[in-house]
């Protein structure tokens, strides 16, 4: 078995022209193309997210590649203005060269410590054997999948336009949602802060989803003394973070394999 860290790559949508794009639509309305001018878009974007005009916004689609775990995918999907393209649990079989021939998790340790934790990990090892010894059963991946937990790693592929990204982000990164789908959707919104503030500086939380570190267990996040705190700060991008962890996890599986 296989414990991953959630991640998401942003796949396509972001560019240098998404505002010039939205202004230029925009303008229509006010038949003002003549003002565009080289710095125009942000300003004329920001009017037009402050009035509450989120229809021009509809206009551009951006995906976004996330893995997690089936329970957050889950919430994700009940967002109907949007597409999906998700790893089939029906088709896929985990027994096979392709997938390691393991069954992979997304990590809760952030959230459950010790003894919880360690229950956890022996129910995602049973639910593993449970899963290969009714494929050796001739089941197929379609009924095996029965014995497969929430917690069963998932790649989902989702394309919002702006507007309903700003709607997810509102929903989805306040500590009313699940603290697993803040630990994928605050740092994303991070990114998309820092890739189009006009758009996005005015929704959603962006605080830090762990009340202790995973890694150094330091409670303030601050002085920055490991790459996780630094990281929560904004000051290292999250992919270098889940690498990391991502390397970790194989090397503690070769390991125990090994071992
Ligand atoms: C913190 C949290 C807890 C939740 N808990 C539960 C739970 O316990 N059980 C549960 O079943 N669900 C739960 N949900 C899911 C929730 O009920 C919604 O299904 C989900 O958030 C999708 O949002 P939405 O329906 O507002 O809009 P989306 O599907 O994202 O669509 C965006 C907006 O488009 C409009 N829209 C879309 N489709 C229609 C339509 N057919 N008719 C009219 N307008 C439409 C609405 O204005 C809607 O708000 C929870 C969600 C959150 C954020």
């Amino acid at each position: 078995m296989r414990i991953l860290k959630p991640r998401w790559t942003i796949e396509h949508g972001i560019d240098d022209h998404v505002l010039e794009k939205i202004e230029k639509i925009g303008r229509t309305c006010y038949k003002s193309e003549d003002r565009i001018t080289q710095d125009s878009a942000a300003k004329f974007v920001k009017m037009l997210s402050d009035r509450g005009h989120f229809s021009v916004l509809e206009h551009h689609n951006i995906t976004v590649r996330f893995q997690c775990d089936r329970g957050v995918s889950h919430e994700l999907v009940r967002h109907r203005i949007g597409s999906y393209s998700q790893e089939s649990t029906r088709y896929c079989d985990y027994s096979k060269k392709k997938f390691g021939k393991e069954v992979s998790f997304i990590d809760i340790r952030p959230f459950v410590h010790d003894v919880a934790y360690e229950e956890w990990l022996e129910a995602c090892g049973e639910s593993e054997k449970r899963y290969f010894g009714m494929l050796d059963a001739r089941a197929s991946p379609q009924f095996a999948r029965g014995a497969l937990p929430n917690s069963v790693k998932t790649e989902i592929v989702t394309t919002y336009n702006i507007s309903q990204w700003r709607y997810v982000f509102t929903k989805r990164t306040t500590d009313a949602a699940h603290p697993q789908m803040c630990e994928v959707m605050r740092p994303l919104l991070v990114a998309f802060r820092r890739l189009m503030p006009v758009l996005f500086d005015d929704i959603g939380v962006v605080d830090p989803v762990y009340k202790v570190c995973p890694e150094c267990q330091c409670k303030h996040f601050t002085p920055a003394t490991c790459r996780t705190c630094d990281w929560v700060w904004g000051k290292q991008p999250l992919s270098d973070w889940i690498a990391l962890e991502n390397e970790r996890s194989d090397q503690k599986r070769l390991a125990m394999k090994s071992s």
